[in-house]
């Protein structure tokens, strides 16, 4: 059975690269039918927060990558945090000493930085020297008599290489100017150490046994894992384990190619949120970072990509965030909401921002329909219905653009329409809606013998105190409207 997993480590916030590492485990495990198991790697304590577990839970939860097995959830193969697993990677340390695939080593940190000194200077890679490799029975004794510390060690084998079975990557990739291997010699490797001396277990064992331990069949996790991987696979072999398979997913990259890092901007699933992007849209655009289904199209929902999903088809050459993409991609999930969902939606935030007294319906969904257009975040909401809603009169009147139209209707279209305002005729127009309006337009223009630009070009600055915007009739009706309600009123510039 398909058993797959993200572990991420608790020591800040979830970062794009990482969701979309669980997003691939999750569309991976859903569309073969298996598990999806998330684990805590909290081996490192200092760095490790309670906190920064709360906040990764919540940014997957949020993305709706529910996981089957794991930390709130439980399931048959926990505990589901490094921290609680210590008896279980103590255990399995015994046994690879008692098989002699480990072995201690009493070397103090001295005499380590000595070792690498000499081999620098002998122009060796700095790996152990082995010296406590093949120490005899009554060396080890003697030591143990003394209480020396000492560290368990893997015995590296020193001859053969081994190759691991990666599906997005096969032989061997080229990242930037260094080749990353799937396939290593082992003779550069020097024997590594699993356990500290204080107990600890080291990193890429925990890794193992935990994968192994909890029945692991894929493990799909960044590239800068790989050398990690060449370890891991000796420790699989030598606990007896069979071996998972291994998808390595490239890097994220900046616009310039480099590793994408803070200085570029936002890079945490949280910041988006915060600035009012969805799920949805970030979900459909973390996975067409590496990932397409063969065509032009680009929109998917969760459904459609656990649907489409293939790691075949991830790509091995890193891919570019682009946080406009990113924005439109949001604009067109926004969009793909229902209706009615989406006019809830925004009215809310406009009621909550303070830029709506009154929440009324048919006003919010006549705004909405008139704006969302132009809108790719929840949050542009705000500036589209303050933008409409404001009449800034000094500025348009007085803006080289504006001024020429102005000045042609001055002695024509505005006498014309202060003498229908005067009367009581254009509001009595407005409050019937869209038909009164084009009613009125119509016999507006046939009076003044206007039509098109010459005489909606002037309307519309008159009436809106803008150049462009949206369909005006609408416009002017809202805003209308809004004057009459209390809702934002419309202000001088
Ligand atoms: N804890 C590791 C990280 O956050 C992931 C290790 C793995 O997937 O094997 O980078």
């Amino acid at each position: 059975p398909v058993r797959v997993r993200f572990a991420p480590s608790p020591t800040g916030n979830l970062h794009v690269g990482g969701a979309r590492t669980a997003l691939f485990n999750y569309l991976f495990a859903r569309s073969k039918g298996g598990k999806f198991v998330l684990r805590i790697e909290d081996t490192d304590l200092e760095r490790s927060t309670r906190e920064s577990e709360e906040a990764v839970l919540r940014d997957l939860a949020w993305l709706g990558l529910d996981w089957d097995e794991g930390p709130g959830v439980g399931g048959d193969y926990g505990p589901y945090r490094q921290s609680e697993r210590n008896s279980m990677y103590k255990q399995y340390a015994e046994k690879l000493l008692e098989s002699g695939h480990v072995y201690r080593c009493f070397c103090s940190n001295e005499e380590l930085e000595k070792m690498k000194e000499i081999a620098e200077l002998k122009k060796l890679p700095p790996v152990y020297s082995g010296k406590w490799a093949t120490a005899a029975d009554g060396e080890v004794e003697e030591e143990l008599a003394k209480g020396t510390p000492y560290t368990y060690r893997f015995r590296v084998p020193k001859e053969g290489s081994l190759k691991i079975n990666d599906l997005i990557r096969g032989e061997a990739l080229i990242l930037f100017d260094s080749v990353m291997k799937v396939s290593w010699k082992l003779d550069t490797l020097g024997d590594f150490v699993i356990m500290r001396s204080n107990g600890q277990p080291v990193y890429n064992f925990c890794v193992t046994v935990d994968d192994a331990t909890m029945a692991i069949s894929h493990v799909i996790r960044a590239e800068e894992h790989l050398p990690n991987t060449l370890r891991q696979a000796l420790i699989y072999k030598a606990l007896g384990f069979p071996m998972p398979s291994f998808a390595h997913v490239s890097l994220i990259l900046a616009p310039d190619r480099s590793k994408l890092s803070k200085r570029h901007g936002a890079t945490s699933v949280g910041q988006y949120r915060d600035m009012g992007y969805l799920p949805q849209a970030m979900v459909n655009y973390l996975a067409l970072l590496g990932w397409g289904d063969g065509t032009e199209n680009e929109f998917f929902t969760i459904d459609q990509l656990v649907e489409k999903f293939s790691i075949g088809r991830v790509n091995k050459s890193g891919a570019v965030f682009d946080s406009t993409k990113l924005r439109w991609m949001n604009g067109q999930h926004l969009r793909a909401i229902p209706f009615e969902e989406l006019s809830q939606l925004i009215g809310e935030r406009w009621k909550s921002t303070g830029l709506l007294t009154e929440s009324e319906g048919p006003f919010v969904d006549d705004a909405v329909q008139l704006l969302k257009d132009g809108i790719d975040l929840v949050t542009d909401s705000d500036t589209a219905l303050s933008n409409l809603l404001s009449y800034p009169v000094h500025a348009t009147l007085t803006s080289p653009e504006c001024r020429p139209i102005v000045e042609d209707k001055l002695s024509e279209v505005s006498a014309h329409l202060l003498a229908a305002y005067d009367s009581g005729e254009l509001f009595g127009a407005l409050e019937e809606g869209p038909a009164g309006w084009q009613k009125w337009v119509k016999g507006f223009g046939k009076t003044l013998k206007r039509k098109g630009k010459s005489l909606f070009m002037p309307l519309r600055v008159l009436l809106t105190g803008k150049l462009h915007g949206p369909d005006m009739g609408s416009s002017v009706i809202l805003i209308y409207k809004a004057g009459n309600h209390g809702i934002v009123s419309p202000q001088a510039g």
